[in-house]
């Protein structure tokens, strides 16, 4: 029988279930574990041992005794919140996010928060207040983000499955850095209770996970209308785990010419190819499309997302949440000061960018116009979903690249989501599927297709995991082996 760190959930379910282990003997493994590995990882800002004991106990439900990771960007009652930030840094909510009281009433175990790119906003995990997160496949490498700690947590097995949000690309691009899958579903599809606001247009909320059928589960039971969320969708949602098992014949996956232009890396590009030929092998049809909007959605976002942030992120004004200064002379230096010091370089940027489009005189120019330029965007998808059902490309240019190599320049940094942030811009649900390795590293396959229709995209991936057992390929990760 393998480790428990190197079972998927349904395995675990199964040595649950025949009595082999118990929820609270997996909860204590799996911490024991990711203690081990914080020292070279650094994945989890705040452990829950007591929180994840108490469940065990007490787990019933279809999920019930299975262990996960929380974002820390989702509250949990009476466990600390920090979204990657000072400014959060000892913040206890007092109730706990949507998504995570549909999974707690599955029976799911929590044993943790994970590390994250300050409010969300970064590639790689080096924003975050609680230092950056390393790649286990390669600790001199970012695991991206910003939904790193959740990524390298999946694939070094702390955890079988993490939860996620995708404002930009944060769940796919950390899933494909760390050779796991990873699914951002519709706008609305998951609720939004509770999950701390970066730019509520764009974000939703996902899960990370060794095999589709995995993320399948998760999604399928965290997903759901939320009357608390005024844009959650209230549509019912399918049994995505029972759809896995559809044959690809007749499906038609569109090949944007977009995402395999000039700076799509060599190699990547060579494994994506691969996967496009297995696909096709299964019984897809490929047809070339064309996104002729691609070039504009990285400018377009980087008016959008800091403009909503800019706004989301007043509410951190020293007085009502998180951290506040020290003897603050009057109102205006309370703020000032506050906000100052609680908020890191990049969160400050975008709040002055975000300042800057939504200010009198610039709004029309900046805010306005990307504004219809993401219609214009929305329509680039409508169209090329009359042609075909799925369109796939690569899911980041390359793969992960070294800690440091762009944190001293954003606009490298903001290139990294290049082939994720259309499906934010448009609301659509896509996911990252292992692709296999370049040089010993891994890359994701990226799937995008119409509103609602997760179940498919879970469907094709299933497929290609069958077809090419790239989901098994594990880094060699041992932990506390670099110490
Ligand atoms: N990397 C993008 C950003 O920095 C997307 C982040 C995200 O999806 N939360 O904004």
């Amino acid at each position: 029988m393998s480790a428990l760190h190197e079972r998927d959930l349904v395995a675990l379910q199964a040595g649950l279930a025949a009595g082999e282990f118990s929820a609270e003997e997996l909860a204590a493994e799996l911490l024991a574990r990711a203690q081990a590995s914080q020292g070279e990882l650094n994945a989890l800002v705040t452990p829950a041992p007591e929180r994840a004991a108490a469940q065990a106990r007490a787990a019933t439900g279809p999920l019930a005794g299975l262990p996960i990771l929380h974002k820390d960007i989702f509250c949990t009652q009476g466990l600390r919140s920090t979204c990657g930030s000072k400014m959060l840094g000892e913040w206890v909510p007092p109730y706990d996010a949507g998504i995570v009281q549909r999974l707690d009433a599955a029976g799911m175990v929590t044993l943790g928060k994970t590390n994250m790119d300050e409010f969300a906003m970064g590639s790689s995990n080096e924003t975050s207040h609680f230092g950056p997160v390393r790649n286990p496949w390669d600790l001199s490498r970012v695991p991206g983000g910003s939904s790193g700690g959740s990524a390298a947590a999946v694939a070094a097995g702390l955890a079988p499955v993490a939860t996620g949000s995708d404002t930009g690309g944060s769940i796919r691009q950390p899933a494909a850095l760390c050779g796991i899958t990873g699914i951002k579903p519709t706008y609305g599809r998951a609720s939004r209770y509770g999950m701390i606001a970066f730019a509520s247009s764009l974000d939703q909320a996902g899960v990370f996970a060794r095999s589709a059928r995995d993320a399948a589960l998760v999604l399928e039971t965290m997903s759901g209308f939320d009357p608390r969320d005024s844009t959650s969708a209230d549509a019912p949602v399918p049994r995505y785990s029972e759809q896995l098992d559809q044959p690809l014949a007749g499906l038609r996956i569109g090949r944007p010419a977009e995402f395999f232009a000039a700076g799509l890396d060599a190699q990547t590009g060579a494994r994506i190819d691969e996967a496009l030929a297995v696909l096709e092998s299964l019984g897809a049809t490929l047809v070339d499309i064309s996104l002729p909007r691609m070039e504009h959605c990285v400018p377009v976002y980087y008016v959008i997302a800091p403009a909503e942030a800019s706004s989301n992120l007043s509410r951190y004004d020293g007085v009502r949440f998180g951290h506040r200064c020290a003897d603050p002379q009057n109102l205006d230096d309370l703020i000032t000061r506050s906000r100052s010091e609680g908020f890191g370089r990049e969160v400050q940027r975008r709040i002055t960018i975000g300042t800057y489009v939504l200010s009198q005189g610039y709004y029309d120019a900046y805010y306005l116009q990307a504004q219809r330029v993401r219609r214009l965007i929305c329509e680039d998808f409508d169209r090329a979903f009359e042609q075909v059902d799925v369109i796939a490309g690569p899911t980041t240019q390359a793969p992960a690249f070294g800690l440091g190599a762009k944190t001293e320049d954003p606009v490298a940094m903001y290139l990294n989501d290049i082939y994720t942030i259309a499906a934010n811009l448009a609301g659509v649900p896509a996911l990252s599927t292992p692709a296999g390795l370049v040089d010993g590293l891994p890359v994701g396959l990226q799937l995008i297709g119409p509103a609602f229709t997760e179940g498919r995209l879970l469907n094709v991936a299933h497929q290609f995991e069958q077809a090419t057992g790239h989901h098994q390929l594990r880094p060699d990760y041992t932990p506390g082996g670099a110490q």
